[in-house]
């Protein structure tokens, strides 16, 4: 039995002993006293050296990628704690695995042929948001939707464009997502983030290094715990009215019936990538059940039966046709994980 099965067996053995006992017992004497059996136990395995990490081994992650695609983590948790995060960092870093922190998925690839090695999701205790005045405060696993939908809600301006990418707020601060001119990082007062030395560490703005899809933990590799915004008064009718005005140009111009991660390729100083490709040809081009989408020639589709490696090989395709005919390099905005 591996460590974290046992602990989840210590758990449930409490939780067993606690219903039936309704968290009472008795002692010789006769006497009962209450005992809150399940922290007894946490307390007992942190003094075992026992693992509180329910890891799973070999756990498909299609479900939990917007494409829908790819293999297998070796290993894969949520965590609930900084200190869980810690725990399997160190696993990863002792054995010599690559560690990956996932998001909602919304802008990754999985090789079909797995990930050797842990990927972590951060649970629910992480998603978490609260306004005072003009500023707001989220933690990273709170959806960007939300964020943008609860800014309006208190008549604040700034994030109100963002509400139509379906990421985290950890991933969109990774990837300073943006849309219709706003920025993540526009706003960004604070970021907090742990390294794998457990240090929690606080950035300004500035320190966070942002640029057009690019943040400093892109390059440092910490886990963002959340952030903080400072947003400015504006009319909740006005701004919603704003939101609602982008989200139908999404799905007018956005093929959201489709599998898909949002934009394939990074704008470049030249073009849009959508005009590049459309003008090389490849709208509709597909490979396997990987297609460019011909609403939106800078989304490829998952038509239903894709592969990860579909996909990737469209990508190929498009960068090698596109600099042929224009001497323009794209780059990949989604992010492809394990071998390709
Ligand atoms: C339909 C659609 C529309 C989209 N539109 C846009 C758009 O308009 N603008 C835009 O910018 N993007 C867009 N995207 C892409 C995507 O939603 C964004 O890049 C988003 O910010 C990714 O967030 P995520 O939580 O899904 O991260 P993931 O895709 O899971 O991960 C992305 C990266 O962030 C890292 N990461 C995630 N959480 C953390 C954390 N807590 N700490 C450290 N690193 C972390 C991951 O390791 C990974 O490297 C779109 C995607 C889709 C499917």
């Amino acid at each position: 039995m591996s460590m974290s099965h046992g602990i989840q067996a210590l758990k449930f053995t409490a939780l067993h002993l606690n219903s039936k006992s309704g968290g009472h017992f008795r002692n010789r004497k006769g006497r009962f006293y209450s005992i809150n059996v399940i922290a007894f136990v946490l307390h007992l395995s942190k003094l075992l050296n026992m693992s509180s990490v329910n890891l799973k081994e070999n756990y498909s992650l299609r479900h939990l990628i917007s494409f829908r695609v790819g293999g297998e983590a070796r290993f894969f948790c949520e965590i609930e704690t900084n200190e869980q995060f810690l725990e399997v960092k160190k696993k990863a870093i002792q054995q010599n695995k690559p560690f990956f922190i996932l998001g909602r998925g919304t802008n990754v690839v999985i090789s079909d042929k797995g990930f050797d090695g842990y990927i972590v999701k951060l649970s629910r205790s992480f998603s978490e948001l609260s306004i005072e005045g003009s500023i707001l405060k989220a933690k990273a696993a709170t959806p960007l939707s939300r964020i943008a939908r609860s800014s309006i809600q208190n008549n604040l301006s700034g994030m109100h464009l963002l509400a139509g990418i379906p990421g985290t707020l950890g991933g969109a601060i990774y990837m300073n997502a943006g849309a219709y001119g706003q920025e993540i990082s526009q706003t960004v007062i604070e970021v907090k983030s742990i390294n794998d030395q457990g240090q929690i560490i606080t950035r300004d703005n500035a320190a966070c290094s942002f640029s057009y899809r690019h943040s400093i933990f892109q390059e440092n590799k910490e886990c963002i715990l959340e952030a903080s915004f400072q947003l400015t008064l504006g009319s909740k009718d006005a701004l919603e009215k704003e939101m609602n005005t982008v989200m139908q140009k999404r799905r007018d111009s956005q093929p959201l019936e489709y599998p898909n991660a949002g934009s394939v390729f990074k704008r470049t100083p030249q073009d849009f990538p959508g005009a590049l490709i459309e003008k090389a040809g490849l709208k509709g081009f597909s490979i396997g059940g990987a297609m460019v989408s011909p609403k939106h020639a800078n989304f490829i589709i998952n038509t239903g039966n894709a592969t990860a490696q579909n996909i990737y090989d469209l990508t190929s395709v498009i960068i090698e046709t596109v600099f042929k005919q224009t001497g323009i390099t794209l780059e990949r905005e989604i992010i492809f994980l394990g071998d390709f």
